[in-house]
């Protein structure tokens, strides 16, 4: 699976286990990317494959821990390092042992990327602190190697394993290939066949007990409509979603069922018995497909609207949110929960698929500058929900007053940087209070 992409949205790592059906991706101005999850029957090859995934799994771990004690991070000398070791201490062909090899590098290659923001963003806060006089902060703890535990996945290409007719697939194991049989939905069917879409690389993923096949599959991102203006989206503090034209997604429902998810979860909690683990298992898969709906429905109303309108859509660019912007604790819940950014997720792919370009602002001053006269101050906002400007008096919901710098901002940025005339816009003049 290429995992060459350029990460757009900081996505929390619990987010990687909503793999529901099928997950997306957008890798900005090059791929659309879909996983789709099937389950598998392996009737008879049970054993050859645990044993598979032990050992697989073992050698990603020998390599990864290899390459980071050496730092090792160029592919090519990494399987000059690795290659023969791989296959004479785990007893892994050479195909397999090239996909755990690129399994190990992904996974290293990731936590020293994240090692490094990290990094960072303390260097930066620690700056910032420092020209306040503040107490200095202390160091992030060094990132540890990644280790991958027996019954991880393992990573097929297009060498190791091969979709076959009649929903069977073929999958390199140490003991030969072995068919197994895909057991797809419908839908999960259908998109398989689907000739539009090239079908790239594969994971293989055991799940208490159930053995599911993640195939990734790929296609050319549409070419972007060229657009003017941009609609404006605000996410998430207080409503779910609000655009500049001043449609409101309001997600009074959305927390009102939240919130008696969160309850009910902390109940449960509290009891700790072994029902109330299952029940609470049942009840986030209830939530996450609740939200999921909820999600994919926002998305596609604001995209539709974008392509209808022949605009761009303007979201805030919230890479390093976690650290940079205090939320307050109520709402904390709700800009880090994984439903937030799956939203986002959600818009970018939809917008993607749909040719519609996705500009990001930076989200500084959005919802304490006036949308009418620019004026800033963070007096302007007098509530979670109301804005009400101290100089002109102009007064509007505060996340449809977001949204509406949201879709100045990124007019503003489009026009200076092709070169026309700069559009006044008040947050220009706001930019530094
Ligand atoms: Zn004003």
């Amino acid at each position: 699976m290429p995992r060459t992409r350029r990460r757009t949205v900081p996505l929390p790592s619990s987010f990687l286990d909503f793999f529901e059906h099928v997950c997306y991706n957008v890798h900005m101005n090059e791929l659309l990317t879909r996983t789709i999850c099937i389950k598998l029957d392996v009737t008879g090859h049970e054993a050859a494959l645990q044993e598979t995934q032990h050992r697989f799994n073992e050698a990603a771990s020998w390599i990864a821990t290899l390459c980071w004690e050496e730092r090792i991070t160029n592919t090519n000398t990494a399987h000059h390092r690795v290659y023969g070791e791989t296959r004479s201490l785990f007893g892994l062909g050479a195909q397999l042992a090239i996909c755990a090899r690129t399994k190990a590098m992904e996974a290293v290659k990731a936590v020293r990327i994240q090692e490094a923001e990290k990094l960072a963003r303390w260097r930066k806060a620690n700056a910032h602190k420092k020209s306040k006089e503040k107490k200095p902060l202390p160091p992030p703890e060094p990132a540890s190697c990644p280790h991958f535990r027996p019954h991880s996945s393992i990573r097929y290409d297009a060498r190791t394993y091969r979709l076959l007719s009649l929903d069977r697939v073929s999958l390199n194991t140490i003991d030969g290939r072995i068919i197994a049989r895909l057991l797809p939905g419908l839908r999960q069917h259908e998109m398989l066949e689907d000739p539009d879409w090239k079908i790239g690389g594969a994971e293989l993923v055991w799940r208490n007990g159930t053995y599911f096949l993640h195939v990734t599959q790929s296609k050319d991102v549409p070419n972007v409509t060229p657009a003017e203006d941009a609609i404006g989206v605000d996410l998430g503090i207080c409503n779910v979603a609000t655009d500049s034209t001043g449609e409101q997604f309001t997600g009074a429902e959305v927390r009102e069922k939240r919130s008696r998810f969160v309850a009910r979860r902390a109940a449960l909690q509290r009891v700790g018995t072994k029902s109330a683990k299952r029940r609470l298992k049942q009840m986030s898969g209830q939530e996450r497909r609740y939200m999921r709906d909820v999600n994919h429905r926002i998305a596609k109303t604001l995209v539709q609207k974008a392509v209808v309108s022949r605009k761009a859509l303007a979201l805030e660019d919230l890479t390093g949110i976690r650290e940079s912007v205090t939320v307050r604790r109520e709402h904390r819940y709700e800009r880090h929960s994984w439903a937030f950014f799956q939203l986002r997720l959600f818009l970018m792919y939809k917008a993607a698929w749909a040719g519609v370009e996705v500009r990001l602002v930076d989200p500084a001053y959005t919802s304490a500058t006036c949308s009418r006269c620019g004026y800033c101050a963070s007096m302007n906002r007098q509530s979670q929900a109301s804005f009400l400007c101290q100089q002109c008096g102009f007064c509007c919901h505060a996340d449809y007053n977001a949204a509406v710098n949201i879709s100045l901002v990124a007019c503003q940025a489009a026009n200076s940087s092709s070169g026309t005339s700069p559009a006044t816009s008040p947050l220009a003049s706001a930019g530094g209070s």
